[in-house]
């Protein structure tokens, strides 16, 4: 592991993202408790050390897909909405057990499309965020799936998770994801493929390294959605960072400036407005 001096245990606010594939088991789609306790234990860690600590947590299709008894992820979109309006419950009801174990009070944020785009819900969110975090609350955020009609999908919460650090002026955002990082070309089908560590800034050759797939069946992020994310994230002047969540000890790891992953550094621009972004490239 590379010792790199980044000082991300200087950040004042961390946005971190958890997807599907990193949450269940590959084989069974149940819950990985192991891996979602210590995630938890590693989020309240954050917390201690004085920042401000935002989940957004992909996993209640899955989770309400295992509930529901359904063999594959569904493609329709009410059987979707189904599962997930039993998944999201079931996913707080074990967040909100496993915080508790630590005494951190977690709170649940679900967000459409709408939300960003329309002014007066876009500030409500934020004052909602803003207060939520003076309370010591850790928010668990998910795009609100059940009422989430494709018009006014965000689709991915990578997407999603990128747009909460905007909205929230977190500095720092980070993506569990199943790959290290952003790769010169996809790692599965090229051996060669070489790990980029530092992305200073997001042009045509960073995009051309991006390969659409996800490699899983649970969530829906690949590699492209990464990158929408990274330009929203470092726009808005937060660092991103995508790492592996196979082993979520990673996030400490982190904070000591001690990890293997790809940072994407922040370019903040005074003029980026993500409700204009989300109208002109979401949708
Ligand atoms: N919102 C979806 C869920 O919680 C997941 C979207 C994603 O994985 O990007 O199941």
């Amino acid at each position: 592991m590379q010792q790199r001096n980044f000082h991300f245990s200087e950040k004042k606010r961390v946005v971190v993202k958890i997807g599907s594939s990193s949450l269940n088991y590959e084989k069974t789609g149940r819950l990985n408790l192991t891996k979602l306790e210590h995630l938890v234990r590693e989020l309240c860690n954050i917390r201690n050390r004085g920042m401000d600590v935002c989940l957004v947590s992909s996993g209640a299709i899955a989770a309400g897909r295992q509930s529901l008894g359904l063999a594959e992820r569904p493609k329709d979109i009410s059987t979707k909405q189904a599962c997930a309006a039993v998944g999201q419950a079931g996913l707080m009801m074990v967040y909100q057990k496993l915080f508790a174990e630590y005494n951190q009070v977690a709170g649940q944020v679900l967000m459409t499309k709408n939300t960003m785009v329309n002014p007066v819900s876009r500030e409500n969110a934020r004052n909602t965020f803003e207060e939520l975090f003076r309370l010591g609350v850790i928010p668990i955020v998910n795009e609100n799936d059940t009422v989430s009609t494709y018009e006014m999908q965000f689709g991915d919460n990578d997407t999603l998770s990128a747009i909460v650090a905007s909205l929230t002026g977190a500095d720092l955002l980070i993506l569990l994801s199943d790959i290290d990082g952003l790769f010169t070309d996809d790692p599965h089908k090229n051996p060669d493929a070489r790990l980029i560590e530092v992305v200073e800034r997001m042009d045509s050759a960073v995009y051309g390294m991006a390969k659409g797939s996800t490699g899983s069946d649970l969530g829906t992020g690949g590699m492209t959605t990464k990158l929408t994310a990274a330009k929203i994230a470092t726009l808005s002047g937060a660092d991103m960072i995508i790492a592996n969540g196979k082993d979520v000890c990673i996030l400490h790891h982190i904070f000591d400036d001690s990890f293997t992953g790809t940072i994407f550094k922040a370019d903040k621009k005074d003029s980026f407005r993500i409700a204009d972004f989300i109208l002109e490239t979401i949708g």
